[in-house]
Protein backbone atom coordinates (compact mmCIF):
# COMPACT_ATOMS: atom_id res chain seq x y z
CA UNK A 1 0.00 0.00 0.00
CA UNK A 2 1.44 3.37 -0.90
CA UNK A 3 1.99 5.52 2.46
CA UNK A 4 -0.93 8.34 3.30
CA UNK A 5 -0.32 11.74 2.38
CA UNK A 6 0.03 11.89 6.19
CA UNK A 7 2.91 9.77 6.40
CA UNK A 8 4.78 11.68 3.57
CA UNK A 9 3.78 15.06 5.04
CA UNK A 10 5.40 13.92 8.60
CA UNK A 11 8.51 11.91 6.82
CA UNK A 12 9.37 15.63 5.24
CA UNK A 13 8.98 16.95 8.60
CA UNK A 14 11.18 14.99 10.77
CA UNK A 15 14.09 15.07 7.81
CA UNK A 16 13.62 18.87 8.31
CA UNK A 17 13.76 19.27 11.60
CA UNK A 18 16.53 17.23 12.02
CA UNK A 19 18.64 19.03 9.48
CA UNK A 20 17.94 22.73 10.71
CA UNK A 21 18.91 21.72 14.27
CA UNK A 22 21.97 19.57 13.32
CA UNK A 23 24.39 22.34 13.79
CA UNK A 24 22.94 22.66 17.55
CA UNK A 25 23.49 19.56 18.13
CA UNK A 26 27.21 19.10 20.62
CA UNK A 27 26.87 15.84 22.22
CA UNK A 28 25.39 12.51 22.36
CA UNK A 29 23.28 13.66 25.46
CA UNK A 30 22.12 16.92 23.68
CA UNK A 31 21.33 14.16 20.47
CA UNK A 32 19.07 12.55 22.63
CA UNK A 33 16.91 15.41 24.29
CA UNK A 34 16.83 17.24 21.22
CA UNK A 35 16.05 14.33 18.88
CA UNK A 36 12.89 13.26 20.80
CA UNK A 37 11.94 17.41 21.03
CA UNK A 38 12.54 17.61 17.48
CA UNK A 39 10.11 14.70 17.05
CA UNK A 40 7.60 16.04 18.73
CA UNK A 41 7.47 19.85 17.63
CA UNK A 42 7.71 17.94 14.15
CA UNK A 43 4.48 16.30 15.35
CA UNK A 44 2.96 19.33 16.75
CA UNK A 45 3.03 21.00 13.19
CA UNK A 46 2.62 18.24 11.34
CA UNK A 47 -1.07 17.69 13.16
CA UNK A 48 -1.04 21.29 12.87
CA UNK A 49 -1.30 20.95 9.23
CA UNK A 50 -3.86 18.32 9.06
CA UNK A 51 -6.73 19.13 11.68
CA UNK A 52 -9.79 21.06 10.86
CA UNK A 53 -9.94 24.53 10.79
CA UNK A 54 -12.07 24.58 13.82
CA UNK A 55 -9.16 22.37 15.56
CA UNK A 56 -5.90 24.61 16.86
CA UNK A 57 -2.39 23.87 18.43
CA UNK A 58 -1.06 26.42 20.65
CA UNK A 59 2.76 27.01 21.96
CA UNK A 60 4.17 27.24 25.14
CA UNK A 61 3.69 31.46 25.96
CA UNK A 62 0.19 31.60 24.85
CA UNK A 63 -2.87 31.97 27.30
CA UNK A 64 -4.19 28.67 25.09
CA UNK A 65 -1.59 26.52 25.30
CA UNK A 66 -1.74 27.81 29.61
CA UNK A 67 -5.06 27.48 30.10
CA UNK A 68 -4.87 23.70 28.16
CA UNK A 69 -2.44 22.24 30.38
CA UNK A 70 -4.21 23.46 33.47
CA UNK A 71 -4.88 20.79 36.14
CA UNK A 72 -6.56 21.14 39.58
CA UNK A 73 -4.05 20.68 41.18
CA UNK A 74 -0.38 22.52 40.08
CA UNK A 75 1.74 19.28 41.19
CA UNK A 76 0.08 17.31 38.53
CA UNK A 77 1.06 20.05 35.41
CA UNK A 78 3.67 19.29 32.89
CA UNK A 79 4.97 21.64 30.29
CA UNK A 80 4.07 20.36 26.91
CA UNK A 81 5.93 20.85 23.87
CA UNK A 82 2.34 22.18 22.44
CA UNK A 83 -1.27 21.45 23.28
CA UNK A 84 -4.00 20.65 21.07
CA UNK A 85 -7.73 20.93 20.70
CA UNK A 86 -9.36 18.78 18.55
CA UNK A 87 -12.77 19.67 17.47
CA UNK A 88 -13.81 16.22 16.21
CA UNK A 89 -13.31 12.43 16.19
CA UNK A 90 -11.73 12.81 12.82
CA UNK A 91 -9.09 15.42 14.31
CA UNK A 92 -8.58 12.99 17.11
CA UNK A 93 -8.26 10.19 14.52
CA UNK A 94 -5.22 12.06 12.27
CA UNK A 95 -3.82 12.94 15.45
CA UNK A 96 -3.62 9.16 17.57
CA UNK A 97 -2.33 7.79 13.80
CA UNK A 98 0.78 10.89 13.84
CA UNK A 99 1.29 10.14 17.54
CA UNK A 100 1.16 6.63 17.14
CA UNK A 101 3.89 6.39 13.92
CA UNK A 102 6.05 9.16 15.68
CA UNK A 103 6.10 7.36 19.03
CA UNK A 104 4.93 10.75 20.84
CA UNK A 105 4.74 10.66 24.35
CA UNK A 106 0.86 12.43 25.22
CA UNK A 107 -1.67 13.29 27.21
CA UNK A 108 -5.24 13.81 27.50
CA UNK A 109 -7.71 16.23 29.75
CA UNK A 110 -11.05 16.11 30.98
CA UNK A 111 -11.51 17.98 33.47
CA UNK A 112 -7.51 18.13 34.88
CA UNK A 113 -8.66 16.39 37.93
CA UNK A 114 -5.88 13.63 38.44
CA UNK A 115 -3.43 14.03 41.03
CA UNK A 116 -0.82 11.26 39.54
CA UNK A 117 1.38 13.81 37.72
CA UNK A 118 1.43 12.20 34.15
CA UNK A 119 -1.12 10.54 34.14
CA UNK A 120 -3.30 13.47 32.27
CA UNK A 121 0.16 15.77 31.22
CA UNK A 122 2.70 15.18 29.26
CA UNK A 123 6.10 16.54 28.77
CA UNK A 124 4.98 15.55 24.87
CA UNK A 125 1.82 17.05 23.37
CA UNK A 126 -1.26 17.60 25.54
CA UNK A 127 -4.62 16.85 24.18
CA UNK A 128 -7.78 18.73 25.92
CA UNK A 129 -10.53 17.73 25.31
CA UNK A 130 -12.28 21.31 25.97
CA UNK A 131 -13.92 21.39 22.69
CA UNK A 132 -15.88 18.44 22.78
CA UNK A 133 -18.70 20.34 24.97
CA UNK A 134 -21.90 18.94 23.58
CA UNK A 135 -24.66 18.44 25.91
CA UNK A 136 -28.03 17.00 24.73
CA UNK A 137 -30.56 15.75 27.07
CA UNK A 138 -32.44 13.31 25.70
CA UNK A 139 -35.96 13.16 27.64
CA UNK A 140 -37.71 10.27 25.39
CA UNK A 141 -34.67 7.75 26.25
CA UNK A 142 -34.28 8.99 29.86
CA UNK A 143 -30.72 9.54 28.98
CA UNK A 144 -27.93 12.48 28.40
CA UNK A 145 -25.12 12.94 25.73
CA UNK A 146 -22.34 14.35 27.30
CA UNK A 147 -19.32 15.22 25.72
CA UNK A 148 -15.81 14.16 26.84
CA UNK A 149 -14.98 17.85 27.90
CA UNK A 150 -17.27 18.85 30.07
CA UNK A 151 -17.66 18.86 33.93
CA UNK A 152 -20.40 17.54 36.28
CA UNK A 153 -21.55 21.22 36.74
CA UNK A 154 -22.23 21.68 33.23
CA UNK A 155 -24.53 18.75 33.44
CA UNK A 156 -26.07 19.69 36.59
CA UNK A 157 -26.74 22.84 35.16
CA UNK A 158 -28.81 21.38 32.32
CA UNK A 159 -30.56 18.73 34.49
CA UNK A 160 -31.59 19.96 37.99
CA UNK A 161 -33.83 22.64 37.00
CA UNK A 162 -35.41 20.72 34.55
CA UNK A 163 -35.82 17.70 37.74
CA UNK A 164 -33.11 15.31 36.88
CA UNK A 165 -29.68 14.60 37.42
CA UNK A 166 -26.72 11.78 37.21
CA UNK A 167 -24.71 9.65 38.74
CA UNK A 168 -22.06 12.64 38.75
CA UNK A 169 -19.27 14.16 41.00
CA UNK A 170 -19.78 15.56 44.49
CA UNK A 171 -17.98 18.80 44.34
CA UNK A 172 -17.04 21.38 41.68
CA UNK A 173 -15.31 21.02 38.37
CA UNK A 174 -14.33 17.46 38.38
CA UNK A 175 -14.32 16.12 34.85
CA UNK A 176 -16.78 13.68 33.51
CA UNK A 177 -14.02 11.87 31.75
CA UNK A 178 -11.55 11.09 33.97
CA UNK A 179 -14.54 10.21 36.46
CA UNK A 180 -17.02 7.94 34.81
CA UNK A 181 -13.68 6.24 33.40
CA UNK A 182 -12.18 4.95 36.45
CA UNK A 183 -15.47 4.47 37.74
CA UNK A 184 -17.40 7.07 39.86
CA UNK A 185 -18.58 7.40 43.24
CA UNK A 186 -21.32 9.53 43.58
CA UNK A 187 -24.12 11.04 46.30
CA UNK A 188 -26.26 9.17 44.56
CA UNK A 189 -24.36 5.74 44.27
CA UNK A 190 -26.18 4.50 47.31
CA UNK A 191 -29.21 4.82 45.19
CA UNK A 192 -28.02 3.95 41.40
CA UNK A 193 -24.83 2.69 41.84
CA UNK A 194 -21.45 3.57 40.57
CA UNK A 195 -21.11 6.33 37.50
CA UNK A 196 -20.20 3.34 34.99
CA UNK A 197 -23.44 1.23 36.12
CA UNK A 198 -25.36 4.03 34.68
CA UNK A 199 -23.71 4.09 31.77
CA UNK A 200 -25.40 3.41 28.47
CA UNK A 201 -22.73 3.70 25.43
CA UNK A 202 -19.90 5.95 24.56
CA UNK A 203 -18.40 7.03 21.21
CA UNK A 204 -14.66 6.45 20.94
CA UNK A 205 -11.70 7.24 18.27
CA UNK A 206 -9.48 4.35 18.15
CA UNK A 207 -5.60 3.98 17.94
CA UNK A 208 -5.90 3.13 14.45
CA UNK A 209 -7.97 6.51 13.74
CA UNK A 210 -11.29 4.70 13.31
CA UNK A 211 -14.16 6.09 15.24
CA UNK A 212 -16.46 3.04 17.11
CA UNK A 213 -19.63 3.05 19.53
CA UNK A 214 -19.39 0.80 22.98
CA UNK A 215 -22.54 -0.18 24.87
CA UNK A 216 -23.90 -3.56 25.89
CA UNK A 217 -24.85 -4.68 22.36
CA UNK A 218 -22.21 -3.12 20.21
CA UNK A 219 -18.34 -3.67 21.20
CA UNK A 220 -19.76 -5.34 24.79
CA UNK A 221 -15.43 -6.08 25.21
CA UNK A 222 -14.48 -2.46 24.66
CA UNK A 223 -17.45 -1.15 26.78
CA UNK A 224 -16.01 -3.33 29.67
CA UNK A 225 -12.66 -2.55 29.47
CA UNK A 226 -13.73 1.01 29.50
CA UNK A 227 -15.70 0.91 32.87
CA UNK A 228 -12.47 1.60 34.93
CA UNK A 229 -10.01 1.21 32.26
CA UNK A 230 -9.88 4.57 31.58
CA UNK A 231 -7.29 5.73 27.90
CA UNK A 232 -5.77 1.99 27.38
CA UNK A 233 -8.34 1.42 24.51
CA UNK A 234 -8.29 4.74 22.86
CA UNK A 235 -10.01 8.27 23.27
CA UNK A 236 -13.54 8.78 24.36
CA UNK A 237 -15.88 12.10 22.99
CA UNK A 238 -18.99 11.13 24.18
CA UNK A 239 -20.41 9.46 26.87
CA UNK A 240 -24.36 8.42 27.03
CA UNK A 241 -25.43 8.32 30.80
CA UNK A 242 -28.77 7.12 32.49
CA UNK A 243 -30.77 10.07 33.64
CA UNK A 244 -32.86 10.21 36.71
CA UNK A 245 -35.30 12.66 38.37
CA UNK A 246 -33.92 14.71 41.43
CA UNK A 247 -35.70 16.99 43.72
CA UNK A 248 -34.29 19.45 46.10
CA UNK A 249 -31.91 17.29 48.62
CA UNK A 250 -31.14 18.06 52.51
CA UNK A 251 -27.66 18.18 53.22
CA UNK A 252 -24.27 19.91 54.54
CA UNK A 253 -21.77 20.18 56.73
CA UNK A 254 -21.49 19.36 60.65
CA UNK A 255 -18.16 20.29 61.72
CA UNK A 256 -16.99 18.81 64.53
CA UNK A 257 -14.02 20.21 67.10
CA UNK A 258 -11.39 17.99 68.25
CA UNK A 259 -12.61 17.63 71.58
CA UNK A 260 -15.55 15.57 70.67
CA UNK A 261 -14.46 13.32 67.50
CA UNK A 262 -14.54 10.62 69.90
CA UNK A 263 -18.33 11.29 70.08
CA UNK A 264 -18.82 11.73 66.91
CA UNK A 265 -16.82 8.80 65.87
CA UNK A 266 -19.93 6.69 68.01
CA UNK A 267 -22.70 8.73 66.12
CA UNK A 268 -21.16 7.94 63.25
CA UNK A 269 -21.04 3.94 63.40
CA UNK A 270 -24.72 4.33 64.91
CA UNK A 271 -25.43 5.29 61.71
CA UNK A 272 -23.38 2.91 59.59
CA UNK A 273 -24.71 0.07 61.59
CA UNK A 274 -28.25 1.17 61.49
CA UNK A 275 -29.59 3.31 58.52
CA UNK A 276 -30.25 1.12 55.41
CA UNK A 277 -31.80 3.74 53.59
CA UNK A 278 -30.36 4.27 50.32
CA UNK A 279 -31.09 8.26 50.32
CA UNK A 280 -28.89 8.75 52.99
CA UNK A 281 -25.24 8.96 53.71
CA UNK A 282 -22.53 10.88 54.43
CA UNK A 283 -19.07 11.68 54.27
CA UNK A 284 -16.72 12.68 57.39
CA UNK A 285 -13.55 14.26 56.43
CA UNK A 286 -10.43 14.62 59.18
CA UNK A 287 -8.38 17.48 59.27
CA UNK A 288 -5.32 18.94 60.49
CA UNK A 289 -4.42 22.06 59.30
CA UNK A 290 -2.82 25.01 60.44
CA UNK A 291 -1.68 23.41 63.90
CA UNK A 292 -5.56 22.14 64.48
CA UNK A 293 -7.45 19.19 64.19
CA UNK A 294 -11.36 19.11 63.46
CA UNK A 295 -13.85 16.43 61.51
CA UNK A 296 -16.48 17.63 59.07
CA UNK A 297 -19.02 15.17 58.74
CA UNK A 298 -20.90 15.92 55.38
CA UNK A 299 -24.60 14.40 54.92
CA UNK A 300 -26.92 14.04 52.25
CA UNK A 301 -30.98 12.96 51.98
CA UNK A 302 -31.97 12.95 48.63
CA UNK A 303 -35.41 14.38 49.44
CA UNK A 304 -35.88 18.02 50.99
CA UNK A 305 -36.21 16.35 54.32
CA UNK A 306 -34.80 13.42 55.76
CA UNK A 307 -36.85 11.39 57.94
CA UNK A 308 -37.39 12.04 61.79
CA UNK A 309 -34.46 11.60 63.85
CA UNK A 310 -32.30 9.85 61.22
CA UNK A 311 -29.26 12.30 61.66
CA UNK A 312 -29.89 13.41 64.89
CA UNK A 313 -26.68 11.99 66.65
CA UNK A 314 -24.49 14.01 64.34
CA UNK A 315 -26.67 16.99 64.22
CA UNK A 316 -26.75 16.93 68.31
CA UNK A 317 -22.54 16.71 68.74
CA UNK A 318 -21.35 19.04 71.64
CA UNK A 319 -19.52 22.12 70.09
CA UNK A 320 -20.92 21.05 66.49
CA UNK A 321 -21.37 23.60 63.92
CA UNK A 322 -24.22 22.84 62.03
CA UNK A 323 -24.72 24.22 58.43
CA UNK A 324 -27.45 21.83 56.87
CA UNK A 325 -30.67 23.20 55.01
CA UNK A 326 -32.83 21.49 52.20
CA UNK A 327 -31.28 22.60 48.72
CA UNK A 328 -31.00 22.16 44.97
CA UNK A 329 -28.81 18.92 44.20
CA UNK A 330 -26.06 21.00 42.56
CA UNK A 331 -25.49 23.51 45.78
CA UNK A 332 -24.25 20.87 47.96
CA UNK A 333 -21.07 20.45 45.47
CA UNK A 334 -20.06 23.47 47.21
CA UNK A 335 -20.19 21.98 50.98
CA UNK A 336 -17.72 19.43 50.55
CA UNK A 337 -15.25 21.58 48.02
CA UNK A 338 -11.32 20.70 49.61
CA UNK A 339 -8.78 23.30 49.65
CA UNK A 340 -6.04 23.41 46.93
CA UNK A 341 -2.60 23.69 47.17
CA UNK A 342 0.36 23.65 44.82
CA UNK A 343 1.57 20.55 45.77
CA UNK A 344 -0.84 17.42 46.96
CA UNK A 345 -0.90 13.44 46.77
CA UNK A 346 -4.02 11.08 47.52
CA UNK A 347 -3.64 7.61 47.81
CA UNK A 348 -6.44 5.14 49.13
CA UNK A 349 -6.96 2.72 52.50
CA UNK A 350 -9.82 0.37 51.79
CA UNK A 351 -11.85 -1.09 55.01
CA UNK A 352 -14.94 -3.70 55.15
CA UNK A 353 -16.44 -1.94 58.00
CA UNK A 354 -16.44 1.04 60.09
CA UNK A 355 -15.71 0.78 63.78
CA UNK A 356 -15.24 3.29 67.08
CA UNK A 357 -11.73 2.17 67.09
CA UNK A 358 -10.99 2.06 63.63
CA UNK A 359 -12.15 5.86 63.13
CA UNK A 360 -10.32 6.84 66.03
CA UNK A 361 -7.45 5.66 64.84
CA UNK A 362 -7.97 7.49 61.30
CA UNK A 363 -8.44 10.44 63.81
CA UNK A 364 -5.22 9.68 65.19
CA UNK A 365 -3.48 8.76 62.40
CA UNK A 366 -4.68 12.50 60.84
CA UNK A 367 -3.38 14.06 63.89
CA UNK A 368 0.16 12.55 63.53
CA UNK A 369 1.14 13.06 60.36
CA UNK A 370 -0.45 16.15 59.89
CA UNK A 371 1.45 18.00 62.84
CA UNK A 372 4.85 15.91 61.81
CA UNK A 373 4.56 17.02 58.03
CA UNK A 374 3.85 20.67 58.74
CA UNK A 375 6.65 20.68 61.07
CA UNK A 376 9.04 19.28 59.08
CA UNK A 377 8.42 19.14 55.46
CA UNK A 378 5.96 22.65 55.02
CA UNK A 379 2.97 20.34 55.61
CA UNK A 380 -0.13 22.89 54.44
CA UNK A 381 -3.38 20.69 55.21
CA UNK A 382 -3.91 16.78 55.60
CA UNK A 383 -7.07 15.22 55.06
CA UNK A 384 -8.47 11.38 55.78
CA UNK A 385 -11.77 11.30 54.12
CA UNK A 386 -13.70 8.22 54.86
CA UNK A 387 -16.43 7.56 52.51
CA UNK A 388 -19.62 5.77 53.64
CA UNK A 389 -21.62 3.77 51.79
CA UNK A 390 -24.07 0.79 51.63
CA UNK A 391 -22.67 -3.18 51.88
CA UNK A 392 -24.84 -3.65 48.69
CA UNK A 393 -23.08 -0.45 46.96
CA UNK A 394 -21.60 -2.44 44.20
CA UNK A 395 -24.78 -4.60 43.31
CA UNK A 396 -26.01 -2.04 40.67
CA UNK A 397 -23.73 -3.87 38.14
CA UNK A 398 -23.49 -7.44 37.58
CA UNK A 399 -20.57 -9.27 38.71
CA UNK A 400 -18.69 -8.93 35.28
CA UNK A 401 -19.91 -5.65 33.70
CA UNK A 402 -16.85 -3.65 34.57
CA UNK A 403 -12.89 -3.31 34.62
CA UNK A 404 -13.14 -1.69 38.01
CA UNK A 405 -14.12 -3.36 40.27
CA UNK A 406 -12.37 -6.13 40.05
CA UNK A 407 -14.54 -8.36 42.37
CA UNK A 408 -18.09 -6.87 42.86
CA UNK A 409 -19.08 -9.68 45.65
CA UNK A 410 -16.15 -8.51 48.56
CA UNK A 411 -17.05 -4.69 49.20
CA UNK A 412 -14.83 -2.27 50.74
CA UNK A 413 -15.32 1.21 51.73
CA UNK A 414 -12.28 3.70 50.70
CA UNK A 415 -10.78 5.86 52.72
CA UNK A 416 -8.63 8.85 50.92
CA UNK A 417 -6.04 10.45 52.14
CA UNK A 418 -4.89 13.48 51.01
CA UNK A 419 -1.48 15.20 52.16
CA UNK A 420 -0.59 18.82 50.74
CA UNK A 421 2.05 20.96 50.95
CA UNK A 422 3.88 24.12 50.04
CA UNK A 423 7.81 23.08 49.12
CA UNK A 424 8.93 21.56 46.16
CA UNK A 425 12.44 20.50 47.92
CA UNK A 426 9.83 17.97 49.85
CA UNK A 427 8.56 16.15 47.38
CA UNK A 428 10.04 13.17 48.18
CA UNK A 429 9.54 12.97 51.67
CA UNK A 430 5.75 13.27 51.58
CA UNK A 431 5.06 9.63 49.83
CA UNK A 432 6.99 7.56 52.56
CA UNK A 433 4.87 8.85 55.33
CA UNK A 434 1.42 8.33 52.90
CA UNK A 435 2.48 4.72 52.25
CA UNK A 436 3.27 4.89 56.21
CA UNK A 437 -0.19 5.46 56.65
CA UNK A 438 -1.97 3.77 53.87
CA UNK A 439 -0.21 0.42 55.32
CA UNK A 440 -0.69 1.29 59.41
CA UNK A 441 -4.41 1.75 58.59
CA UNK A 442 -4.62 -1.83 56.46
CA UNK A 443 -3.03 -3.18 59.61
CA UNK A 444 -5.33 -1.87 61.89
CA UNK A 445 -8.17 -3.03 59.83
CA UNK A 446 -6.05 -6.58 59.68
CA UNK A 447 -6.36 -6.37 63.81
CA UNK A 448 -10.39 -6.30 63.57
CA UNK A 449 -10.60 -9.32 61.37
CA UNK A 450 -10.99 -7.02 58.23
CA UNK A 451 -10.06 -8.98 54.93
CA UNK A 452 -8.25 -5.91 53.35
CA UNK A 453 -5.63 -7.19 51.22
CA UNK A 454 -7.20 -8.04 47.98
CA UNK A 455 -9.28 -5.29 47.91
CA UNK A 456 -9.85 -3.30 44.36
CA UNK A 457 -8.68 -0.20 44.93
CA UNK A 458 -10.09 2.86 43.78
CA UNK A 459 -8.18 3.55 40.18
CA UNK A 460 -9.26 7.22 40.38
CA UNK A 461 -7.73 8.34 43.68
CA UNK A 462 -4.97 5.42 43.97
CA UNK A 463 -1.33 7.07 44.44
CA UNK A 464 0.24 5.96 41.06
CA UNK A 465 2.88 3.14 41.24
CA UNK A 466 0.50 0.39 42.44
CA UNK A 467 0.68 -2.75 41.06
CA UNK A 468 -2.37 -3.16 38.44
CA UNK A 469 -3.41 -6.38 40.25
CA UNK A 470 -4.32 -4.52 43.19
CA UNK A 471 -6.76 -2.62 40.54
CA UNK A 472 -7.81 -4.53 38.65
CA UNK A 473 -7.17 -8.34 40.09
CA UNK A 474 -8.20 -10.85 38.34
CA UNK A 475 -10.21 -8.59 35.42
CA UNK A 476 -6.20 -7.98 34.27
CA UNK A 477 -5.48 -10.82 31.73
CA UNK A 478 -9.30 -9.65 30.36
CA UNK A 479 -8.33 -6.14 29.68
CA UNK A 480 -5.39 -6.96 28.26
CA UNK A 481 -6.98 -9.19 26.10
CA UNK A 482 -9.50 -6.14 25.01
CA UNK A 483 -6.33 -4.20 24.44
CA UNK A 484 -4.64 -6.04 21.93
CA UNK A 485 -8.03 -6.29 20.11
CA UNK A 486 -8.21 -2.10 19.98
CA UNK A 487 -4.74 -1.23 20.81
CA UNK A 488 -2.54 -3.68 19.17
CA UNK A 489 0.55 -1.45 18.94
CA UNK A 490 0.09 0.60 22.26
CA UNK A 491 -0.26 3.69 21.25
CA UNK A 492 -2.21 4.38 24.02
CA UNK A 493 0.60 3.58 26.33
CA UNK A 494 2.21 6.54 24.99
CA UNK A 495 -0.06 8.37 27.07
CA UNK A 496 0.31 8.29 31.65
CA UNK A 497 -2.18 6.76 33.39
CA UNK A 498 -2.98 2.76 34.83
CA UNK A 499 -1.88 1.08 31.31
CA UNK A 500 -2.27 -2.65 31.15
C1 LIG B 1 -11.44 17.89 44.05
C2 LIG B 1 -11.67 16.47 43.62
C3 LIG B 1 -12.88 15.86 43.92
C4 LIG B 1 -13.12 14.54 43.51
N1 LIG B 1 -14.31 13.96 43.84
C5 LIG B 1 -14.55 12.69 43.44
C6 LIG B 1 -15.80 12.05 43.77
O1 LIG B 1 -16.67 12.61 44.40
N2 LIG B 1 -15.99 10.79 43.33
C7 LIG B 1 -15.05 10.12 42.60
O2 LIG B 1 -15.30 8.98 42.21
N3 LIG B 1 -13.86 10.69 42.29
C8 LIG B 1 -13.59 11.95 42.70
N4 LIG B 1 -12.39 12.53 42.41
C9 LIG B 1 -11.41 11.78 41.63
C10 LIG B 1 -11.72 11.97 40.14
O3 LIG B 1 -12.78 11.13 39.80
C11 LIG B 1 -10.52 11.61 39.25
O4 LIG B 1 -9.45 12.46 39.52
C12 LIG B 1 -10.92 11.68 37.78
O5 LIG B 1 -10.02 10.94 37.01
C13 LIG B 1 -11.01 13.11 37.30
O6 LIG B 1 -11.50 13.18 36.00
P1 LIG B 1 -11.01 14.38 35.06
O7 LIG B 1 -11.63 14.22 33.73
O8 LIG B 1 -11.20 15.66 35.78
O9 LIG B 1 -9.46 14.06 35.06
P2 LIG B 1 -8.29 14.14 33.99
O10 LIG B 1 -7.10 14.44 34.82
O11 LIG B 1 -8.59 15.03 32.86
O12 LIG B 1 -8.22 12.63 33.45
C14 LIG B 1 -8.04 11.52 34.30
C15 LIG B 1 -7.66 10.28 33.47
O13 LIG B 1 -8.66 10.03 32.49
C16 LIG B 1 -8.09 9.99 31.18
N5 LIG B 1 -9.00 10.64 30.25
C17 LIG B 1 -9.53 11.88 30.37
N6 LIG B 1 -10.33 12.13 29.33
C18 LIG B 1 -10.32 11.03 28.55
C19 LIG B 1 -10.97 10.68 27.33
N7 LIG B 1 -11.80 11.52 26.73
N8 LIG B 1 -10.74 9.46 26.79
C20 LIG B 1 -9.89 8.59 27.40
N9 LIG B 1 -9.25 8.87 28.55
C21 LIG B 1 -9.47 10.08 29.12
C22 LIG B 1 -6.80 10.78 31.30
O14 LIG B 1 -5.88 10.40 30.31
C23 LIG B 1 -6.35 10.43 32.71
O15 LIG B 1 -5.68 9.19 32.71
C24 LIG B 1 -12.12 13.83 42.80
C25 LIG B 1 -10.90 14.45 42.51
C26 LIG B 1 -10.67 15.75 42.92
C27 LIG B 1 -9.35 16.40 42.62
Amino acid sequence: MPPSIYTVILLLEIVCAVLWTQPAVLSKQRIFVDDSNVITDSACRVISSVISSEASVHYPGSPEYRTDIHHWSGFAIEESRCSIRPADANDLGRILQILGWTKTPFAITGGGHSQNPGFSSTTGIHITMSQFNKLQHNEEEGTIDIGAGLRWDDVYGLLNPKGYTVVGGRVNGVGVAGFTLGGGLSWITNERGLTIDTLVSCEVVLPNGTVVDASADVNPDLFFGLKGGFNNFGIVTRFTLQVFPQSDIWGGAIIVPESQIKQANQAIVNFVDTVRDPKATMNIIFEYAEGSMNAIIIVFYNAPEPPAGMFDEVLHLNGGIVQVSSMPFSSLLAVGQPRNTPRRIQDVAPVQSYSVPLLNKVANQTKYWGSYLEKHHSGYFFDYVVEVFLPDYFNHGSPSSSAWPADRCTVHFPINIVFAWYDQAHDKAVYDPLAQTVNKLKTDAEEEGQEVENASLYPNIVVAGKPLEKLYGSNLQRLREVRDVYDPTRVMNLAGGWHF
